[in-house]
């Protein structure tokens, strides 16, 4: 993926400080989430000028809040760069509203849908997906988990959410509430300790309710935990609904990369792109001498991702307190946590940042939506 230099500075003089030269300059500048200009997105408004002062307002759509700051923070000094005579410049952000418009032909509304799968289990891919979800609706986007892993559904016990969803008069399902991201998994169909022999077509008929069936309103995200390893829900998913593609978990050791690696070659082979690895388990700080043990070695997954040309997203270590959140069901406890907060914030800034690039690099065709 080739990267713009400096998306917020266009010629190399200062330009002239008038609203003509302004609006020239915010033209070029493209939203993180469409890749589309800004002005032609009808997201920057009421510019006015005055004794060198300039003064407008910017609107982000909260599918762009996980990076909102930095963007913000470069679109306000690419303005101080290229106009270096502006002698006030004053910024008002809002929340720009466009809507998730349909997409599939089940209908579903998310403008971005990520599976997040592994080569092996045990490697924390629920709870990478769970700690994903959890965090970009903490950055003010909004979120819905689908658990898809029905061989060992584990979303509901990390959330620390139980019941059973309820069908509404249209047919409905709606979805368990996590503090307002909606959630899905077969955990709430299914008594705890029991097990489900899954034939195919019952695996892709529950899948398609899931998706189709439930109302999960208006999203930015949806993030489905895969089951890991086969092919056949992932051959499913790519058949109902347009993936942005898929999260790759694994753990440093050869024998986990070894599996990850299948793992991506599967999802390449239903046309599912993959937007990132993530290291997960990548070794143990020492909370009481801080020195670092790396118990499944360190920096595979980074150099795997290399010479499979896919993005590294970032590792996580061995946090003991990720562990009990997850044991607890408070999984967002990770995201305020100092052992891990950073590790996910990170990993969710480079996925967002890594599709705006991408957006930015060639704007996606509108899509029209599905009626009905
Ligand atoms: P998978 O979905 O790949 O089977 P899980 O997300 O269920 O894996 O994680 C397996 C176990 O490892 C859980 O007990 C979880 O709390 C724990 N775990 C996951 N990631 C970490 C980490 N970075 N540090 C400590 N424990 C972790």
């Amino acid at each position: 993926m080739t990267k713009i230099k400096n998306p917020f500075r266009y010629g190399t003089m200062t330009d002239k400080l008038t609203i003509e030269s302004i609006e020239k300059h915010l033209s070029e500048i493209k939203d993180p989430e469409t890749g589309r200009g800004l002005m032609t997105m009808n997201q920057v408004s009421d510019i006015s000028l005055n004794d060198g002062h300039l003064e407008l307002t910017l609107g982000l759509t909260t599918h762009s809040a996980p990076i909102a700051k930095t963007y913000r923070a470069d679109f306000e000094s690419g303005l101080r760069q290229q106009f270096t005579n502006l002698t006030d410049l004053t910024i008002n952000h809002v929340i720009h509203d466009r809507p998730a418009s349909k997409v599939g032909e089940i209908g579903l509304t998310a403008k971005t849908i990520i599976a997040v799968g592994s080569g092996k289990g045990g490697v924390g891919k629920s709870t990478v997906a769970a700690s994903l979800a959890l965090g970009l609706q903490q950055a003010g986007s909004k979120v819905g988990i689908m658990d898809a892993d029905v061989y060992g559904p584990s979303i509901p016990q990390l959330l620390g959410v139980s019941g059973r969803p309820s069908v509404d008069e249209n047919q409905k399902i709606n979805p368990i509430d996590c503090n307002g991201m909606p959630v899905m998994s077969m955990g709430f169909m299914i008594p705890e300790d029991e097990a489900v022999v899954w034939r195919g077509p019952m695996l892709h008929g529950a899948i398609t309710q899931f998706l189709r069936d439930t109302s999960w309103g208006d999203l930015d995200y949806l993030i489905i935990d895969m089951p890991p390893g086969t092919g056949d829900i992932a051959l499913t998913l790519s058949q109902l609904i347009p993936l942005s593609g898929c999260v790759i978990v694994c753990t440093p050791q050869k024998v986990a990369l070894l599996d990850a690696v299948k793992a991506i070659s599967m999802f390449r082979k239903v046309n599912i792109p993959v937007l990132g690895m993530v290291e997960n388990m990548s070794g143990f700080i020492c909370p009481d001498c801080d020195k670092r043990y790396d118990i499944f070695g360190r920096g595979g997954a980074k150099d795997q991702a290399e010479q499979l040309t896919v993005p590294f997203l970032g590792d996580i270590p061995i946090v003991p307190s990720i562990r009990e959140h997850g044991d607890t069901g408070t999984t967002q406890n990770n995201l305020t946590n100092a052992g891990s907060a950073q590790y996910i914030e990170t990993l969710i800034y480079n996925l967002v940042n890594n599709m705006a690039t991408a957006a930015a690099d060639q704007p996606p065709q509108v899509q029209l939506p599905v009626l009905g």
